[in-house]
Order: structure tokens, then C-alpha cells, then sequence
């Protein structure tokens, strides 16, 4: 496994490989790596000539006042951990590496990034598109690995990749989740006892809305369904519960079977997100 800290030699390998017709898999993450990351990694893995995993905190998808100074940034046991699961590259820039420049242009996503998580968090997105578009260039993979788990960000992502003539595919990951449940995140750890007990509602009531989805249509009534489960948890707030178009994100009054069921709920100051797609398998 090589470490890699520069812009300038993370593009000069990956244009080397590219020259000797390698294909690169890219796996790009914030670290505090759980098994949801190593899952996108191994598929990686077994699809391309290399692997390269980023770590890197972006700031431009922080608003102010949200958790990017004490996003947990362990690096010692990431490194480990990507030791032995065999990645061949580590991109961990610095923030002044990525952007050198103190006004930069972005990416700006328009409407599907500033509905469900854009509306709480409004420029999110703009830096998220940012600051792939930027890895995409240094990495040049021929595949990006994203996860379900985050289904807006996976779908702006694509939609980004289309719309821009990258080359690189975008393959959809499958969440990962703990025994009860509640999907993997690096977020989780900043939940106390009774919240991580009380979080696994959250993936109870998707599947719960899944089953009722398949005799009731109305997504009013879906949706009343989940809001009651989860305000029976006395930790829980909910920012928001919508049934969405999968491709537009628009949410949608009648279930035809091609909608995500997304929602974002507070427990205590931890903020957690998941999503269900339905009339899919998962
Ligand atoms: P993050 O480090 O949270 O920015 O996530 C990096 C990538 O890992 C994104 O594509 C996420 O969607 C994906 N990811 C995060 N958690 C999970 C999970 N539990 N299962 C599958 N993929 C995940």
C-alpha cells in the first residue's frame, strides 16, 4: 500500500496506469473507515487493475456550525485497515493541497441538490459535486464506488458524471448495516447508549413502510406509518421522512414502485440519515 499526500503525484501515477491501460478503481470516503467503506472497496477490488481509497474531510460540504472540526479523523487505524484489505493507493491530501486557491469555482447541482438534504443543509452538495469532479481528475478511475446509504449523494453523483462527460462509471453499493439494523456510519459513534439503542427505528420503519407499500399506494399514509414509529422513541426528532422519485428525487403522492422512502432524524445532536428503495429486494 503507498500513501500518497500530493495532487501532483496522485495524477502522475494514475496517468501512468492509464497509459499502460490499467483500470483504476476509486473509492473516495472522509475515513473513520467502518465495513460500509471496505464493502465499496472490495468490490473495487474485484473489478479493476487497482484501488485507490481518498480520505479526505472536505470542508466545502461543511455549513457552518455542523461537525467538521471534530468529524472523527483517526488516520493511524484507517491506514491499517486499508493495509490489510489490500488497497493499493491512499490519497490523503491536506486541505490547502486540494484547494490551493482561496476562491474556487464549483459545481453547482441545481434543484435535486437542494431538496431532502439540501433543504437542511443548502450548499452541501455544490461542495460535494466540487470536490469528486476535482478527485475524478486526479484519480482517473474507470469506476467510482458509491453507497446506497447515502442515496441522494449517489444519484447527484451519477447524474454529475452524465451531465459533465466524465469517463468514469458509477457503481452503486449496497448498505451495509449493523445487526440491528442501523445502517454503518462514521457518525454513529457519536451516539450515547440509549440513542444507539433507540436509532435502530429507523431502519424498522423503512422495512416496516415496505411491507405496508405493497397494498397501501398512498405515500401520505406510508409516511404517517414511519413519523409514528419514530416519535414512539423519546431520543428521536425527525427532520424529515419523503417518498421520492428514484431518479428525480421529486416526492410523489401514489406508489407506482419506483420511489425511495429517505429520511433524516436527529438523536440527541447526532444527526442520521438512511433510505429504502422500494419495490426492490434489499
Ligand atoms: P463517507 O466517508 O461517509 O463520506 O462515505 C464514503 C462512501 O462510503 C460513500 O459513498 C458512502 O455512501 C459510503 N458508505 C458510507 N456508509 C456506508 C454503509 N453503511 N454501507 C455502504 N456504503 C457506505
Amino acid at each position: 500500500m503507498k500513501l500518497i499526500q500530493k495532487v501532483s503525484e496522485m495524477h502522475s501515477w494514475s496517468t501512468a496506469q492509464k497509459i499502460l491501460g490499467k483500470k483504476i478503481g476509486f473509492v473516495p470516503t472522509m475515513g473513520a473507515l467502518h465495513e460500509g467503506h471496505l464493502s465499496l472497496a472490495e468490490r473495487s477490488q474485484k473489478e479493476n487493475d487497482f484501488t485507490v481509497l481518498s480520505i479526505f474531510v472536505n470542508p466545502k460540504q461543511f455549513l457552518p456550525g455542523e461537525d467538521f472540526e471534530k468529524y472523527p479523523r483517526p488516520l493511524e487505524k484507517d491506514l491499517e485497515l486499508c493495509k490489510k484489505q489490500g488497497i493499493d493507493i491512499v490519497f490523503n491530501p491536506s486541505v490547502g493541497e486540494i484547494y490551493s486557491e482561496k476562491e474556487t469555482i464549483f459545481i453547482e447541482p441545481g434543484r435535486i441538490g437542494e431538496i431532502l438534504e439540501g433543504k437542511t443543509r443548502p450548499g452541501h452538495f455544490r461542495g460535494v459535486c466540487t470536490v469528486v469532479a476535482k478527485l475524478f481528475n486526479l484519480v482517473q478511475p474507470s469506476k467510482a464506488y458509491f453507497g446506497l446509504k447515502d442515496f441522494q449523494q449517489l444519484r447527484i453523483i451519477e447524474k454529475m458524471a452524465e451531465d459533465l462527460n466524465f469517463d468514469t462509471k458509477i457503481v452503486k453499493c449496497e448498505t451495509v448495516r449493523e445487526k440491528d439494523g442501523l445502517a454503518m456510519s462514521s457518525r454513529n459513534v457519536y451516539l450515547n447508549t440509549d440513542e444507539r439503542k433507540q436509532a435502530s427505528v429507523l431502519y424498522k420503519s423503512l422495512q416496516e413502510a415496505k411491507k405496508l407499500s405493497e397494498k397501501e399506494k398512498n405515500s401520505e399514509k406510508i409516511k404517517a406509518q414511519i413519523l409514528g414509529q419514530i416519535s414512539g422513541q423519546s431520543l428521536a426528532k425527525t427532520d424529515y421522512v419523503e417518498i421520492v422519485n428514484a431518479k428525480t428525487l421529486e416526492k410523489v403522492g401514489k406508489i407506482s414502485g419506483n420511489e425511495v422512502i429517505c429520511l433524516a432524524v436527529w438523536f440527541g445532536k447526532t444527526r442520521l440519515i438512511d433510505n429504502l428503495q422500494l419495490g426492490k429486494t434489499q
